[in-house]
């Protein structure tokens, strides 16, 4: 077996939430069965450690509320791996900003997800959220924290992204576009994007990164969103994309201990084993582990993805994103590159396409952004 090398664990640390977000992959809200106590907590950090993880990000649920927050994440630090948090920035105090900073994170990521109070709290289920979790970002600028802006892009939201982009932009704050699955039950899934609007959240992040440099505006698309496009050049944080990451340099572990290749992939069919049975160094290198991604073989691969020429660097894209929408691994049905090759063969698809465009055209201040816009899909088209 070739040998992985663990850069990155994402840590639900707890399921318990205090909002209650549609898109949310996890249903959070209470506490999941048998959450890790403080004492295997630790004795985590210190098997992270050991497997050789350089980086963990600490999410939720909402991680501050946890009282055991901070002893985790100085753990991670004292062991000298890299942190990062992810939280609705809803639960601070005063102390809350210097006694991260004093951890130097990696990233503090903050979850937006409207240009507007009325959006935002619509998605994020509880009124109020959007003021306070502001209020985190602009303390945590103050305290020059490395702060991040996550949003999730859904029909309910899509077009708040160029309002969206004018609030974060040249504010020291990177921004991270992310598309919502399916998977959480407060979902409905007539509010998931459809092929074009998936597209044009694409053409948005290429046409911002055209737009700003990178130091006025660092914006990606999470790996949701991409892959081996002839137009978007500048989606992604890679130039090329190699492939899903579950279970070759990332895994995500539940707050009950147990562990996955990836958090979102919310399927018990793709837990590898529970901390609490096994060490977490003999699960990551028991030959069997993340097979459908360390095993992946050509003819693995779904119906739209199979005969791809990209297949063997890409195997068929985001795990989740495939599983999702098609019940199947390495058959992402939202490719750019697949997505190409569809809407220039359905004249009406593409035409639609381009209406959608138009709107984005209206919302974007600078009207030679269309003319760059029009470039990437016309101009360059051979
Ligand atoms: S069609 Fe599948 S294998 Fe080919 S680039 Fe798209 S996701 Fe990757
Ligand atoms: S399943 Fe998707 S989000 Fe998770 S590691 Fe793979 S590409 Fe990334």
């Amino acid at each position: 077996m070739p040998d992985y090398k663990l850069e990155c664990a994402v840590w639900e640390l707890t399921l318990n939430c205090n909002l209650r977000c549609i898109h949310c992959g996890s249903s959070a809200g209470a506490k999941r069965e048998a959450e890790l106590n403080s004492e295997e907590a630790i004795k985590l950090c210190e098997q992270l450690k050991e497997t050789g993880c350089l980086s963990v990000a600490l999410m939720g649920g909402e991680p501050f509320l946890r009282k055991d927050f901070w002893d985790i994440a100085l753990k991670i630090r004292e062991l000298n791996m890299e942190l990062s948090v992810i939280t609705n920035g809803t639960l601070f105090d005063k102390d809350t900003f210097s006694r991260l900073k004093a951890l130097s994170p990696r990233a503090v990521a903050v979850s937006i997800d409207g240009a507007d109070s009325e959006t935002h709290e619509f998605i994020r289920g509880v009124k109020g959220c959007y003021k306070k979790s502001w209020e985190f970002i602009e303390k945590a600028l103050k305290e020059d924290l490395p702060l991040s802006v996550i949003t999730t892009i859904s029909k309910l939201n899509i077009s708040n992204l160029p309002e969206l982009s004018k609030q974060i932009a040249k504010r020291n704050i990177a921004w991270q576009i992310q598309t919502a699955g399916a998977e959480g039950a407060r979902f409905p899934k007539e509010y998931l994007l459809d092929m074009e609007e998936f597209y044009s959240v694409g053409v948005f992040i290429e046409n911002l990164r055209r737009k700003y440099s990178v130091e006025e505006m660092p914006v990606i698309g999470a790996h949701d969103l991409g892959y081996n496009s002839c137009y978007l050049k500048n989606v992604s944080l890679e130039s090329k994309w190699n492939g899903c990451q579950a279970g070759i340099s990332v895994i995500g572990i539940r707050s009950n201990g147990d562990i996955l290749g990836c958090l979102s992939i919310n399927d018990k069919r793709f837990v590898e084993g529970n901390i609490k049975e096994r060490n977490l160094k003999e699960i990551w290198n028991n030959p069997g582990s993340f097979s459908y991604n360390r095993n992946f073989k050509m003819e693995d691969a779904g119906e739209n993805c199979a005969g791809c020429g990209y297949l063997s660097s890409c195997r068929g894209g985001c795990s989740e994103m495939s599983w999702m929408k098609t019940g199947k691994l390495h058959n992402d049905l939202y490719c750019f590159y697949r997505i190409e090759e569809e809407l220039m063969k359905e004249e009406n698809i593409f035409a639609k396409f381009f209406y959608k465009l138009s709107k984005i055209k209206r919302s974007v201040k600078n009207k030679s952004d269309f003319s760059i816009l029009k470039k990437i899909f016309l101009g360059e088209r051979k």
